[in-house]
């Protein structure tokens, strides 16, 4: 008998050799994977309606919809709201579907008087508000051992997004800044002082600053696209959640066609 890990990632192996759209056998076919992350289905479903030659698994109560757009290799997945949902989703991605690059979309709290609702936020680097080990020592929000508050954005695909989110909604702001996640609504003035007091930041979500760390422990680049959805008060999350994921979801199909 195998181990409970093994077995583990037997599942995993099993469920992406059938479901997945292509073969995963070297460096090549890695190169071109492009994994989406959203948190909710209105932040994914405009994605996965506009991929070709689909195929769909489930992992880890998640489901990876493999496919192509324009082209483009992308793997498509709602990963539920949170930071352990948003981190277990970014390692089956490149661990399991061999995604070379990481995008995260979605809609986020704004942070900043600057920002209005349907407005963008690319992420320059992302950062846990909620993570703190500062009583013996460490900065707050610093993750021990990688010395860091905040995981940076890849370049390249920051450019790329700012350039897709101007194309695909050319009416809203986008400005570049630290995204703030936490596992935490932040719904209160005084959060957004906490928050901002010690990070700075333009917007507060729940998954974004998981995946940036996944991703700087497997030197996989990623970005974070938001659309702003609310003015961190949780008065017009519900009314404007879908128009902004949706929107966010047009640019990131707009950026993935590029790549
Ligand atoms: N009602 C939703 C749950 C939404 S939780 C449901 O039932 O599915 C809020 C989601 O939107 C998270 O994924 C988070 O990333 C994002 N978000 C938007 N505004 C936010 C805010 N002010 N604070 C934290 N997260 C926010």
């Amino acid at each position: 008998m195998s181990s409970n890990t093994d077995d583990r990632n037997q599942t995993l192996g099993d469920a992406v050799t059938s479901g997945l759209a292509w073969s995963l056998d070297g460096n090549e076919a890695r190169d071109d994977v492009t994994g989406i992350i959203g948190a909710m289905e209105s932040e994914v479903s405009l994605i996965k309606a506009e991929m070709d030659d689909t195929r769909t698994t489930t992992v880890s109560g998640m489901e990876f919809t493999s496919g192509s757009v324009a082209g483009n290799r992308v793997v498509v997945v709602q990963c539920g709201i949170g930071k352990v949902n948003a981190g277990i989703c970014a390692q089956t991605l490149i661990n399991g579907f061999g995604a070379a690059r990481v995008i995260n979309v979605g809609v986020a709290g704004s942070l900043t008087k600057e920002l209005s609702i349907n407005d963008f936020v690319v992420s320059v680097d992302a950062t846990q508000h909620d993570y703190d080990v500062s009583a013996i020592g460490f900065q707050r929000g610093e993750i021990p051992y990688t010395g860091l508050v905040a995981f940076p954005a890849d370049e390249g695909l920051r450019r790329r997004a700012v350039e897709a989110v101007r194309a695909a909604a050319s009416t809203s702001k986008v400005l570049e800044g630290r995204v703030c996640s936490g596992d935490q609504f932040v719904s209160t003035q005084r959060q957004i002082e906490t928050i901002t007091s010690t990070f700075g930041g333009l917007c507060a979500e729940m998954e974004g600053a998981a995946i940036a760390q996944v991703c700087f422990l497997n030197a996989t680049p990623y970005v974070i696209i938001r659309a702003i959805s609310d003015d961190s008060d949780s008065m017009s999350f519900e009314e404007f959640q879908e128009e902004a994921a949706a929107e966010c979801a047009r640019a990131a199909l707009t950026m993935v066609k590029g790549l």
